[in-house]
């Protein structure tokens, strides 16, 4: 039996209710809307979630909207989000998206993929995750669900877009939404990069790739 005759529905669930269990930091970000979402994915780069959180945390105190960061000069935002890697390059880019949206589109992030990935520093995976934020059926493919989907031998791909559109043929759209957290926090907690937890894994009966 393979994983996917679970069903995607108790596969998500099992999958959320471990990371819910084990505490993936994933779950534990919150956000009050997509533009805060959008932020943060842009100062996530090539840095420790915990780090990220915290330069959230305080620049999120003092601003809320598009509109507001882009008044704000480049040296507070540098200030603000100091614990972030290349935090210098990131600040000037939130500017920068923060004029465009608040200029552009009158403030609101714009829900469509081709605008999204026209935004400075917005990629397919952040476009994607933004979507799913503002309720659109949106797969998020990161370096997690990439490795995952393999790993199970739901999709067997070589880059993250083939392993999207891959998953958008085998999951019924109504689960696409839920599936980034789910998986992401399945591999920040169990199924991890290094070491996954195999003996502590629910699909160790039916993963292809048990004790990889
Ligand atoms: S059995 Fe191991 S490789 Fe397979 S999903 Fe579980 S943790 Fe990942």
């Amino acid at each position: 039996m393979g994983c996917e005759d679970l069903g995607w529905e108790k596969i998500l669930e099992i999958m959320l209710g471990e990371a819910e269990k084990r505490r993936a930091p994933v779950l534990e970000l919150k956000f009050e809307n997509p533009f805060q979402h959008l932020i943060f994915a842009l100062m996530s780069s090539r840095t420790r979630d915990e780090n990220t959180a915290k330069a959230a945390k305080k620049l999120f105190s003092r601003i809320k909207t598009a509109e507001e960061l882009k008044n704000l000069p480049v040296s507070e935002i540098e200030e603000e989000i100091k614990s972030v890697g290349f935090y210098r390059i990131k600040a000037r880019r939130i500017r920068e998206v923060s004029e465009i949206i608040s200029n552009e589109y009158g403030g609101e992030i714009p829900s469509e993929f081709d605008k999204l990935v026209k935004l400075p520093g917005i990629g397919r995976k952040t476009a994607n995750v933004i979507l799913t934020a503002m309720g659109k059926p949106a797969i998020a493919v990161d370096t997690h669900v990439h490795r995952i989907s393999n790993r199970m031998g739901f999709v067997r791909t070589d880059k993250p877009e083939k392993t999207e559109k891959k998953l958008k043929q085998l999951v019924p759209e109504e689960f696409w939404r839920k599936l980034n957290r789910a998986f992401v926090g399945y591999g920040q907690t169990v199924c991890k990069p290094l070491k996954p937890l195999c003996s502590e894994c629910k699909f160790n009966k039916c993963c292809p790739k048990v004790g990889v």
